[in-house]
């Protein structure tokens, strides 16, 4: 469901994948707005850039043996909306979280509507900042497309 600005998932606590070590090196990134920057970020977050955290086979920084230690306010845009992503327009469902093959797709998609009226509170420099921008065919092995465009114009 969709509560208090974050997308809270039942099958979070005894999955835990998202925020320990990913079976894929490559990093997902995960960006970090202006109004969250601090300085040792690299304390909390691998970093790809200075205003870019990410996710790999190392799992976050910022994943304590009781879950995130950070506030909701350090943690990036993308930890509240997992496992939805916003990508290239658009809300996608990431299909290896547990959610995507046991919840109802329709309830995704409704959730998905909540969370692109709440990213509809950020900037467009904010939202293209977030966004991730892939290819083709890596949205399509890992993503659903939920059909719910998030405008960020230039
Ligand atoms: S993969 Fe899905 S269920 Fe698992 S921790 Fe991430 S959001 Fe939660
Ligand atoms: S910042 Fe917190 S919620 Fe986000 S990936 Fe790291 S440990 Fe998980």
């Amino acid at each position: 469901m969709w509560r208090d600005g974050r997308l809270r998932n039942g099958y979070c606590r005894d999955c835990r994948y998202c925020c320990g070590p990913q079976d894929n090196p490559e990093p997902f990134p995960m960006a970090i707005l202006p109004s969250q920057m601090r300085p040792g970020l690299d304390e909390d977050f691998h970093l790809l850039a200075g205003d870019v955290a990410c996710l790999d086979d190392r799992g976050c920084k910022a994943c304590g043996h009781r879950g995130c230690r950070l506030t909701r306010s350090k943690r990036p845009v993308a930890c509240e909306l997992f496992p939805l992503v916003l990508a290239n327009g658009g809300l996608y469902l990431y299909k290896t979280c547990p959610a995507a093959v046991f919840a109802p797709l329709a309830d995704t998609i409704g959730i998905g509507h909540e969370a692109a009226a709440w990213l509809s509170g950020f900037s467009p420099a904010e939202l293209r900042h977030i966004a991730l921008n892939l290819p083709a065919q890596k949205l399509a092995e890992r993503y659903v497309y939920l059909d719910i465009a998030v405008a960020y114009p230039a």
